[in-house]
């Protein structure tokens, strides 16, 4: 509550002009300083002497707004299990086809650039006595110089690689599903081995790597645990692999851990891929959604 105005303290007609002649200089001098303040407060740019800042301008100097979600973007989709059509399948766009357990590709998809791999890989290592790779596996062109030139620098860091595997055509997967099938039961194989259609192996530009003098990778605890493994794990994405399968990421790769799966897809891409901290499958998924038609 606040007091009645009491007439007697009601200022004498001389002494309000004065406090309204006091008032108006103060108001002008805070009126300067607001003004002459203003342009190293608010950034030489932005002063009042300079044209006023456009939209653009406001937008990008504003430095709490969120960038604009983009609205034809769908989030990564969960590891369901289908047979849909996988995105960016055409034989050029091999580095950015993707696969999981839920986009797949025909029966009909091969690749027409298949490379013997024994003789490409013994040409970078010539010490090996084919050691490197079995007959009858193949790689497509465009992954070649990669994989031979990290085997060739892996062997300078004398680290002794081999290829496991390689190309896979859609009826060998038919079969190496149902093997793992046979020895694992279905539920199993279902989360390690990718049914016909799904397999990166397909695409021709995947390997499956192993310690030259040890066992088939699968068959240890954690190959990236052996002084191959590491060194791959480590330097593969120099030459374009990246690991499609990491540990700790099934949910975002719909795979179990494969320290041993690489699939070649370029210097740029599997720089970007090892930068975001991602799965492969997560950054592929994103360069999917920006490709698509709205
Ligand atoms: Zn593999």
């Amino acid at each position: 509550m606040s007091p009645a105005p009491d007439p007697a303290h009601e200022p004498a007609p001389a002494a309000r002009s004065r406090r309204l002649l006091v008032t108006t200089l103060l108001a002008a001098l805070a009126a300067w300083l607001a003004l002459a303040l203003w342009p190293r407060a608010g950034g030489e740019a932005a002063g009042p002497a300079g044209p006023p800042p456009s939209e653009e301008q406001a937008a990008a100097a504003e430095p709490a707004a969120a960038p604009a979600p983009e609205p034809a973007a769908r989030p990564l989709p969960a590891c369901v299990y289908g047979d849909e059509p996988a995105p960016r399948a055409a034989l050029d766009d091999w580095a950015y086809t993707l696969l999981d357990t839920r986009f797949r590709l025909g029966a009909d998809y091969a690749p027409t650039d298949l490379v013997s791999l024994p003789e490409a890989l013994a040409a970078a290592v010539p010490d090996a006595d084919g050691a490197l790779a079995a007959a009858g596996h193949e790689l497509r062109s465009v992954a070649v110089p990669a994989l031979q030139a990290l085997f060739a620098d892996a062997e300078a860091a004398g680290v002794r690689l081999a290829v496991q595997s390689a190309y896979r055509s859609y009826a060998y997967q038919e079969r190496t599903f149902a093997y793992w099938v046979e020895v694992d039961g279905y539920d199993v194989a279902l989360r390690t081995s990718a049914r016909p259609g799904h397999s990166e192996h397909q695409l021709g530009t995947a390997v499956d790597l192993r310690s030259r003098f040890g066992p088939p990778a699968w068959d240890l605890d954690d190959w990236a645990a052996t002084p191959e493994g590491a060194w791959v794990a480590a330097n593969a994405w120099r030459y374009g692999f990246v690991m499609s399968y990491p540990r700790g990421a099934e949910h975002e790769s719909c795979y179990a851990y494969e320290p041993w799966h690489y699939r070649y897809v370029g210097r740029e891409l599997a720089a970007a891929v090892q930068g975001a901290n991602e799965t492969p499958r997560a950054v592929l998924w994103r360069l999917a959604e920006e490709h698509r038609e709205p």
